[in-house]
């Protein structure tokens, strides 16, 4: 931008040496007025550089860019107004911690930011070292050591300025994440303030929904003065804010400020050393422990297993008074109702198919307060730390694990907020690979086809299974990306900052909310989609009815049969044959041709293709299914006992169809989302089948694996 008019504004804590840095850069060329209707006053000078006239204008000092002082107002509102070149934000090396909570504001602005790290005579004679190179790419901003009151390092400044002021006009804002609550409130917050195609340039929605949810004086009454805005969005920001301070104790704008320190805290760690020992808060002592090398890594491991062996064994018990209830339900709906088709669709459609998902409410629930707790502690926050380190080598991001996490890294979670958590990504090919992985979790939909399996065969190794289960979904998922990033995806990833907010005690309260809203999800899902799947695959597996001469000769031996209880069992082998002759029957028993190799029967065909829909079904169609021909008509066992029963499973086939139920093809919705992010059809294609295969392929070595090693 040689010879070109330059804006500068000057922006900064006080006591950074913002004056000082003013003054080496304008020398005696200063003028002083007032910011226009404030007392507040307006300085402004003018540098030479490269034969071009710099103005320096300096913004009044701040600690933030919330409008809790005339001076954060005024400095925002000529930011945004007068919209300079570039802003210099002069920071005090030696307190860097706390002077970048306003870097990280101005980044969430989206400005052009160059910053001075100034003091720096002082922070390298507290012992300090500050990789400003690393820093500054982690921060996304470039970094300029000064010493102000020499004027060192004020001409590289300007050359910095003047080169980001002419790499960019827009205004790119910083989209960190503030912890699940906030972040889901602002994904409302954002949609809402978005709608009517209303266009908040240059400061972006999620920016006006973050002052809002922070209470921002100006931005509420500019909202207000929409009248639509100010009938929908007030009370929706008013809903998100007290629910958030109900599940959390504590204000939005504590939880938003934590997060950013979070955020700097995790760029200081990879990018300061301390030379001196300097005083630990409590939260970086435990961390100290808790993300230590070797230590943080086995923590993990241990704190999930101890999860898998808890939830097991506080859900054991509910989980028996669910299935005993849903037992009692079909033998009194079998009783009340007339027999024929109105009955079965009752008895093996709903109550057998959907009560097998509800059945394990209790076992989700108890999962998902396990994963408030770490969430809500802040512990979550240290595993996506430490995983990150893992990640790295196999060509993800540091956000992937947030993603992975959502998706079910832990057990439990979901995939379509999964694929939706990798927006953060900005690079494109780390994010299509992670896009491409996390459908390889555990979501909660695969729990209940886990735990009835577990259940049914592996009941003494309940939390070895669960676990073993993760660490190999992990396994894949990784494999899968590295072979990805190998091959269609090539390219470096780019470095990035794992937020580490201070650890919290979480209140029984927030926990309860959290739990309950993540397991009535489950709940809700069950009484509606998964009822909605149950109804067609029971009409699958139930029509069309046999053809007439054929049952005719059922009906012709059963009344010639001698003894009631030779009547009953050809009354069921009529009720087995209806049911494969059915169009599901025909269909499942077609592909045992496929998965015969697997050791899959015909029934587990039919759920597994229901089970595309969602996996859930999985477990509801085999209740269907077993409902329909019933095995033993006198007892109404639970699934899982039926299926421990039958001659056509073991638990070297229950361990083959776990693997193929946690890889195989994304549920539907899913897919919907992965074409969405994708930008469409190839990629959600590809996962689908990429997906489909490896589940194949695994299965068929863990079956005859097993079998080849007498497992079977
Ligand atoms: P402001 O409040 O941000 O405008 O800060 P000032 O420019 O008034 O500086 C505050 C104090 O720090 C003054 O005493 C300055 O002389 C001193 N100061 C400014 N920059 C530096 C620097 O780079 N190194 C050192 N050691 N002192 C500085």
């Amino acid at each position: 931008m040689a010879g070109a008019n330059l804006t500068i504004a000057l922006a900064g804590n006080p006591n950074s040496g913002k004056t000082s840095l003013f003054n080496a850069l304008t020398g005696a060329r200063q003028h002083v007025g007032n910011y226009p209707g404030v007392t507040v006053e307006k300085k402004w000078g003018a540098a030479k550089f490269q034969g071009g006239e710099v103005t320096v204008v300096d913004l009044p000092g701040t600690y933030s860019l919330t409008a809790y002082s005339p001076e954060e107002l005024v400095a925002r509102d000529y930011l945004v107004q007068e919209k300079p070149d570039v802003v210099v934000h002069v920071v005090d090396a030696a307190n860097l911690e706390r002077n970048l909570y306003l870097a990280v504001q101005f980044l969430e602005l989206g400005v052009p930011l160059v910053i001075a790290l100034n003091m720096m005579d002082v922070a390298e004679a507290r012992g300090l070292r500050i990789d400003e190179q690393k820093l500054g790419q982690l921060l996304g901003a470039p970094m300029v050591p000064t010493v102000a009151r020499t004027g060192k390092g004020v001409q590289e400044l300007l050359a910095t300025a003047a080169r980001v002021a002419a790499g960019r006009q827009e205004w790119r804002p910083l989209e960190l994440s503030y912890g699940h609550d906030v972040d889901h409130a602002l994904t409302e917050l954002t949609a809402n303030l978005e709608a009517g195609g209303r266009d908040w340039q240059p400061l972006g929605p999620r920016w006006v929904g973050l002052k809002l949810l922070e209470n921002d004086s100006e931005i509420k009454k500019q909202v207000s003065r929409d009248p639509v805005l100010a009938a929908e969005t007030e009370p929706l920001r008013q809903r998100l804010w007290d629910h958030i301070k109900n599940t959390m104790d504590d204000d939005p704008e504590g939880i938003i400020a934590d997060h950013r320190y979070g955020f700097i805290s995790g760029l200081y760690r990879q990018a300061v050393t301390e030379t001196r020992q300097q005083r630990l808060e409590l939260s970086d002592r435990i961390d100290r422990v808790l993300t230590n090398r070797l230590l943080g890594p086995a923590f993990l491991l241990a704190i999930l297993y101890g999860v898998y062996e808890f939830v097991f064994w506080a859900s054991e018990a509910p989980v028996g008074w669910f299935e005993q209830f849903f037992g009692w339900l079909g033998g009194a709906a079998e009783a009340v109702i007339p027999e024929g088709l109105f009955q079965s669709l009752i008895v093996s459609g709903v109550i057998d198919g959907v009560g097998g998902v509800l059945g394990f409410a209790p076992l989700i629930a108890f999962m998902f307060f396990a994963i408030a707790i770490m969430e809500d502690t802040g512990y979550m926050a240290r595993v996506a730390y430490i995983l990150d380190r893992l990640l790295r080598h196999f060509g993800l991001h540091g956000n992937s694990v947030i993603a992975m996490i959502v998706s079910g890294g832990i057990s439990g979670g979901c995939a379509v907020p999964g694929v939706m958590a990798t927006r953060t990504l900005k690079d494109p090919k780390a994010r299509l690979a992670t896009i491409l992985t996390v459908p390889l979790m555990n979501c909660g939909a695969k729990l209940p086809v886990y735990a009835l399996l577990i259940g049914a065969f592996f009941a003494s190794q309940q939390a070895n299974m669960l676990f073993a289960l993760t660490l190999i979904s992990w396994g894949l998922a990784l494999l899968a990306a590295r072979v990805l990033r190998w091959t269609l995806l090539k390219g470096e990833t780019a470095p990035f900052v794992m937020e580490l907010p201070p650890y919290r005690l979480p209140t029984l309260k927030g926990l309860l909310i959290h739990t309950w809203e993540r397991t009535w999800q489950y709940v809700k899902k069950a009484g509606t989609v998964i009822l909605g799947v149950s109804v067609i695959m029971w009409a699958l597996m139930t029509f069309p009815g046999l053809p007439q001469e054929r049952a005719a000769q059922w009906e012709s031996r059963i009344s010639a049969a001698q003894s009631q209880e030779a009547k009953d069992g050809l009354q069921h082998q009529m009720a087995q044959d209806a049911v494969r002759y059915s169009a599901a029957g025909r269909m499942g028993h077609a592909l045992t041709y496929v998965t015969a190799p697997l050791g899959f029967d015909w029934r587990t065909n039919v759920a597994l293709v229901g089970g595309f829909a969602a996996k859930e079904v999985v477990v509801a169609t085999m209740g269907t299914a077993y409902s329909l021909g019933e095995v033993d008509p006198e007892e109404s066992q639970s699934l899982g006992e039926r299926l421990a029963k039958d001659s056509a499973w073991n638990p070297l086939m229950a361990f083959a169809l776990m693997i193929f139920v946690m890889v195989y093809a994304p549920c539907f919705v899913t897919v919907v989302m992965i074409r969405r992010e994708t930008g469409g059809w190839p990629w959600a294609l590809f996962a689908m089948g990429y997906t489909t295969v490896l589940a194949y392929v695994l299965a068929l070595l863990v079956y005859q694996g097993g079998r080849l090693l007498g497992l079977g």
